[in-house]
Order: structure tokens, then C-alpha cells, then sequence
């Protein structure tokens, strides 16, 4: 994230980014932030005690910013929630290893458990990336205008449509006729057609949502 728009955003101090390296607070000589699962299983658990001292290093008592546990099991991560969290004070991001949590740290320090996916990577900390990454971008300054489009995939429940650009015949593939035609309201029309069929055809859930609310 320190490359490209982020990277340059970061620069001139638009967002922050601090880590906090769960080990230095783990137990005893070797640091240790991990033990075996109560009744029994294959893998280690992160330990309450050692993630609560991290937490509560990053985030003491009346820090506003919400708590997020990095987790598959979590709420799936949308973009109304990146819209929210780039409009707040910030987030403490928290990434579990091995098998998870303990889960007591989980109730006890309000961690609201947000998924990046029907997927199982082995940490949390590329799930916070991506999370971070789609929060960043919509941050002021940092995208310019490329963000604000509210035709973008999701911002109204539809998927987005399909972009051309130059050459205008690239292995015998014309662009649409109607994308050259100058009339804005038919290349609005056409748009909105292409999205709403992208999105029935590729996403009957959002498709689902969508028609609801119309
Ligand atoms: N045993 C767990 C998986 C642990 S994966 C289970 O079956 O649910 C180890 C860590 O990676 C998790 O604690 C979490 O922080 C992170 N992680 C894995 N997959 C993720 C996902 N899809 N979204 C967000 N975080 C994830």
C-alpha cells in the first residue's frame, strides 16, 4: 500500500497505517501468543490474555474507532461498510493466525468479525490489506474523481458496465456503436441495460437485492 494512489496518499499523510506485533505481548521468555485447543483438535488457538494486551495497546479505553476481527467467519465484507469505516475515525484491525482466536477476546473486546470471502487464507493480515485498500481509495483527494461515480459495481447494487477505450477496431471487435454516437442519454441507456444484465446474469443475489428496493 506504500505505491501508487494509496502510496502518495500516505505521503502527504492522508492515512496512517501503525502495526502492532502480537509476540510482544506474548508469555514468558519465547513470547508465546498461542496453546492448543481446549477439548482437543489439531492446530493452535491465539490466546485471549496475550490478544487482549495487544488490543489494548492499540486501542485503550475510549478510542471511537471500531474493532474489527479479520475472520471467515465474519459478516462478508461490502462496500457500504467500506463507505462507513472511510467516513469514521479510523479502524484497529485485528488479524488472527493458526487455527483463530479464543473466543472470549472476541465477546470481551466488542470485535466485529468481517470475512473477505467464502475462502480460508492463513492469516488475517492480507484479509486487512484488502480491507484497508478499498477504505483508503475512497478517502478525499486520494482517487480524485474515479471514485466519487456512483455507477462504480455495487454503489447502487449493480455490477458495473462493460468500459472500451482506443483503437475502435481491435481484432475485428468494434466498440458498441452507441458508446461513439455523442447522444449521452442513449449511452446512459445502454449503460444501465448492460449493468442490470451483467448483474442477472452473474449475480442473482445482488440482482435479487436490487429488485426489492426498486
Ligand atoms: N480455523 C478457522 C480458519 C483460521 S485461518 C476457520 O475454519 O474458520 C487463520 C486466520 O486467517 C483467521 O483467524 C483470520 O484472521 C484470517 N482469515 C482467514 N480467512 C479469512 C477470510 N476469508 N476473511 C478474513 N480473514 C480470514
Amino acid at each position: 500500500m506504500g505505491a501508487s494512489l494509496a502510496g502518495r496518499a500516505l505521503e502527504r499523510g492522508a492515512w496512517s497505517l501503525e502495526t502492532v506485533p502480537i509476540r510482544e505481548f506474548g508469555e514468558g521468555r519465547h513470547r508465546l501468543v498461542d496453546d492448543t485447543p481446549a477439548g482437543g483438535s489439531p492446530g493452535m488457538v491465539l490466546r485471549a490474555d496475550v490478544l487482549a494486551r495487544a488490543i489494548d495497546h492499540a486501542s485503550p479505553p475510549g478510542d471511537e474507532r471500531p474493532r474489527i476481527l479479520l475472520s471467515p467467519r465474519g459478516e462478508p465484507l461490502r462496500q457500504p461498510l467500506v463507505r462507513e469505516l472511510s467516513a469514521g475515525p479510523g479502524v484497529v484491525l485485528v488479524c488472527g493466525r493458526f487455527e483463530g482466536v479464543d473466543e472470549r477476546v472476541i465477546e470481551r473486546r466488542s470485535l466485529r468479525e468481517v470475512s473477505i470471502g467464502d475462502v480460508v487464507l492463513s492469516g488475517g493480515e492480507i484479509a486487512a490489506l484488502v480491507l484497508l485498500d478499498a477504505v483508503v481509495r475512497l478517502l478525499p483527494g486520494v482517487m480524485g474523481n474515479a471514485s466519487s461515480g456512483e455507477t462504480e459495481s455495487f454503489e447502487s447494487d449493480l455490477l458495473e458496465h462493460p468500459h472500451y477505450t482506443r483503437p475502435a477496431v481491435w481484432e475485428g471487435l468494434a466498440i458498441p456503436p452507441v458508446l461513439t454516437s455523442g447522444d449521452h442519454g442513449a449511452v446512459e441507456r445502454w449503460r444501465r441495460a448492460e449493468a442490470e444484465r451483467l448483474t442477472r446474469e452473474r449475480r442473482p443475489d445482488l440482482w435479487e437485492r436490487a429488485s426489492r428496493r426498486r
